[in-house]
């Protein structure tokens, strides 16, 4: 894993001079859906305290393993499974249904649980089984969580089509355009393993890399 993780540093380093952006900028989440705690216990090591994983009976039981380390759900998640969610993840990333934000804000505030949300947005329909919203859901879903004083949202969250970069520059006006609209900081979390450096190039902040960090899934 480290010769993978250096590696990958160094491919983040060289988009972030191509832009002229730091390398502090661009925060790395390792995804570690499918892969065991040993691993996740190797990327400790290595200084990582922040994961991805999609799943929440999966993230949770890993989280229990590791509980000084930070879970972030990255995957779609159901209302039957949000007090769970907020149990066992620092983060969620795919608020994406006004029913769902708020099913969140008052399981949070039943709970006491100050946690970080993103809402993840499908401006590309081909995309609707892998979750997010339309922009016009938008205000529906800021109104809701803004109610809340234990859910603080983050930024938008996607996952463009593969292969269509644009995607990413279409995304980064979007956040733009709402961070003065909210008069909000809105981080935006995009690419992975295969388009990290054009979604770097875009202005993401977050991306999101499993297989290139942690080799293939099992
Ligand atoms: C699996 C997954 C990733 C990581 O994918 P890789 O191609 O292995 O880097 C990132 N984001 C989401 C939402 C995922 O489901």
């Amino acid at each position: 894993m480290f010769e993978r993780v250096s590696i990958l540093r160094h491919q983040i380093e060289q988009a972030c001079s191509k832009c002229d952006r730091s390398p502090t900028d661009v925060e790395l989440l390792p995804v570690s859906k499918h892969q065991s705690v040993a691993s996740i216990r190797e990327a400790v090591a290595l200084g990582f305290h922040s994961f991805g994983e999609n799943y929440v009976q999966e993230g949770a039981a890993k989280q229990l393993e590791l509980p000084e380390q930070k879970f972030n759900l990255i995957g779609p998640l159901q209302r039957n499974k949000v007090k769970a969610a907020l149990l066992h993840f620092a983060e969620i990333q795919t608020v994406d249904r006004v029913d769902l934000a708020s099913r969140l804000v008052r399981m949070a505030e039943e709970l006491h649980a100050e946690r970080g949300v993103w809402i993840q947005l499908d401006l590309w329909d081909e995309l609707t089984k892998a979750g997010g919203c339309p922009e016009s859901e938008l205000s529906a879903i800021f109104s809701e969580l803004a109610g809340s004083s234990w859910l603080k949202v983050r930024g938008f969250m996607a996952i463009p089509p593969p292969g269509q970069e644009s995607a990413f520059a279409q995304l980064a006006l979007l956040r733009n355009h709402w961070q003065q609209k909210m008069g909000l900081r809105l981080r935006l979390s995009m690419g992975m393993s295969n388009d990290f450096e054009a979604a770097i190039k875009a202005g993401g902040d977050q991306i999101r890399i499993g297989t290139a960090l942690f080799g293939e899934r099992q």
